[in-house]
């Protein structure tokens, strides 16, 4: 099958301008509004590529469920995760990304232009596509959870971690994320319970050996969180449940959730190869995924990093490889 067949039938793409239901053609499809879509959109934007931009259903992503953004470069007083999200927007408008309102609902990746489906109606044909949907922290579906999540209650510890500065704190989870999390929290915190509902850990043994090397973790194996507790002025402390059906509270003002991740790449996964949870695989050192034209940045490709740093270069690299891509091909 020859992916890259001039465009006979198609109209020529279009600036990305004059949306209507139907079909539209465009050059550069981004699909998702967090640092690594928004970047993408700045630098194709930059080059010409009239990149359209749809945010899907949380527009701006992660961060905009987050307060303080205070590692992010460039910030020295620190910037909640909503503005920087504005501003990035505001960025990617200021060179002609048209940022729209709308969610990925399809996608046929079998030949090129590359379809994408938009709230189920309208269909945009896309010579390159830029997957940068993110990912999903899963969290433990408490409502007192919900209730004070971004006051206590967060799933990124790199993120939130210095607030609670001095502090006791609670991660949740077993694997290796919850291990890392507690591992970072312990250098800023007074005391770190590390919440396991089963008698052992599945973290990596290098993971469970920082753990058990660091003086100021207590790992509470066998323990489920019943109820975050708290007053308005946030989180004060968790009931546990153990395995004789005691309730056991502790005093903590910050509690982390680190069950792991969903990546968001469920309508891609017919065509794009990702790993067994579902994280999409790049060519290492760039943002091609196994289909030509097809780039992936942001946490929906990434497990390890995660932060908005690291999700924004990645936008980068995408936009600079499919500015690539397409001075390559003839459509
Ligand atoms: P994992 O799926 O590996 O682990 C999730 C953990 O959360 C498990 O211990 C699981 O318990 C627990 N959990 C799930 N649901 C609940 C619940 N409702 N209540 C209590 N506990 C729950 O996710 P991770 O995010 O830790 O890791 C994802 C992947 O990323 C892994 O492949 C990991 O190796 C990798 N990773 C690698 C890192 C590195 O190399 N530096 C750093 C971070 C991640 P149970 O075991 O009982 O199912």
């Amino acid at each position: 099958m020859n992916l890259f067949k001039p465009l006979e039938t198609q109209d020529k793409p279009s600036a990305g301008k004059n949306e209507s239901k139907g079909s539209e053609h465009v050059r550069v499809l981004i699909i998702g509004s967090g640092p690594a879509g928004y970047t993408a959109a700045i630098y194709a934007a930059r080059a010409n590529l009239n990149p359209v931009l749809y945010e899907g259903l949380q527009p701006g992503g992660q961060l905009t469920t987050t307060t303080e953004v205070d590692n992010f470069p460039g910030y020295p007083q620190g910037i909640t995760g909503p503005e920087m999200m504005e501003d990035l927007k505001k960025q990617a408008h200021r060179f002609g990304s048209d940022v729209r309102f709308g969610m990925a609902t399809a996608a046929d990746l079998s030949k090129q232009p590359y379809r994408v489906t938009i709230d189920y109606e309208k269909e945009i044909l896309a010579d390159a596509l830029i997957i940068a949907t993110g990912a999903t922290a899963k969290y433990l579906g408490l409502d007192s959870e919900e209730k004070y999540k971004g006051q206590g209650v967060s799933a990124c510890a790199t993120c939130d971690g210095f607030f609670y500065k001095g502090q006791d704190v609670a991660v949740v989870g077993g694997g290796d994320t919850a291990c890392e999390e507690a591992t970072y929290l312990a250098g800023i915190c007074r005391k770190v319970y590390l919440i396991v509902r089963k008698p052992y850990l599945r973290a990596s043994k290098a993971m469970q050996d920082r753990v058990e090397n660091t003086q100021n973790i207590e790992v509470l194996f066998e323990h489920v969180t019943k109820e975050i507790v708290g007053d308005s002025s946030g989180v004060n402390g968790v009931l546990l449940e153990n395995t004789k059906g005691e309730i056991v509270k502790k005093d903590i003002t910050g509690f982390f959730v680190a069950i792991g991740h969903q990546p968001n790449s469920d309508i891609f996964k017919d065509y794009i190869e990702t790993d067994e949870v579902g994280y999409i695989k790049t060519i290492p050192g760039t943002a091609k995924t196994n289909i030509p034209g097809v780039f992936a940045c942001g946490d929906v490709q990434d497990k390890h990093y995660r932060q908005a740093i690291t999700a924004a270069g990645s936008g980068c690299m995408a936009a600079l490889d499919a500015e690539r891509y397409l001075g390559t091909r003839v459509f």
